[in-house]
């Protein structure tokens, strides 16, 4: 079953409320993820909870589900679990953001309602690895012979071609 979520959310009105949202997010709608994903088909599910500590607007939550990442190595698809809490001050002054509890991430509000993916994009843009690999060695093994073949076959041949040399002309040039 599909859960709607809004697109948009008001998170100091829903802190006021103690409001929770549970639902599914289109993995097709996280546009900063886009480069990233494989395959944009699916959702992740999506629960927050909205209330306020003291003065302190908070967002706690979980997003679970599996991504479809791109392999930095070979470009394959790459299943990736996801399963991540969400642990968020609302702030809207940096003097908020310094006394925010250390085990708190900050979540910047300039105007009063934001996307909710947004919050959805920060926390997978951090718990995501930088170049998500297999686990395997999944190159083309018979590329990467041939590559190392035609360096070594390219060095005495052909000394210009070899790329130490460029970079040392490149040195002298600096030099100079
Ligand atoms: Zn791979």
């Amino acid at each position: 079953m599909l859960l709607r979520l809004p697109e948009y959310i008001d998170p100091l009105y829903l802190a006021d409320k103690r409001a929770v949202l549970k639902g599914q997010i289109p993995l097709s709608h996280l546009d900063r993820l886009a480069d990233m994903l494989h395959d944009d088909a699916g959702f992740l599910d999506v629960e927050l909870f909205f209330e306020r500590e003291g003065p302190l607007p908070k967002i706690e939550g979980h997003l679970e589900g599996a991504l479809e990442l791109k392999c930095q190595n070979c470009l394959a698809a790459l299943s990736w679990p996801v399963d991540s809490k969400i642990k968020l001050g609302v702030v809207l002054t940096l003097s908020q953001a310094d006394r925010l509890p250390e085990e708190y991430d900050a979540l910047w509000i300039e105007s009063e309602t934001i996307p909710l993916k947004t919050i959805v994009e920060d926390e997978l843009l951090l718990a995501l690895p930088a170049f998500p690999k297999h686990a395997h060695a999944c190159f083309n093994q018979g590329q990467n012979v041939n590559k190392a073949d035609s360096l070594v076959n390219d060095e005495p041949s052909s000394p210009t071609k070899n790329p130490f040399s460029i970079l040392a002309n490149l040195k002298n040039i600096g030099d100079l």
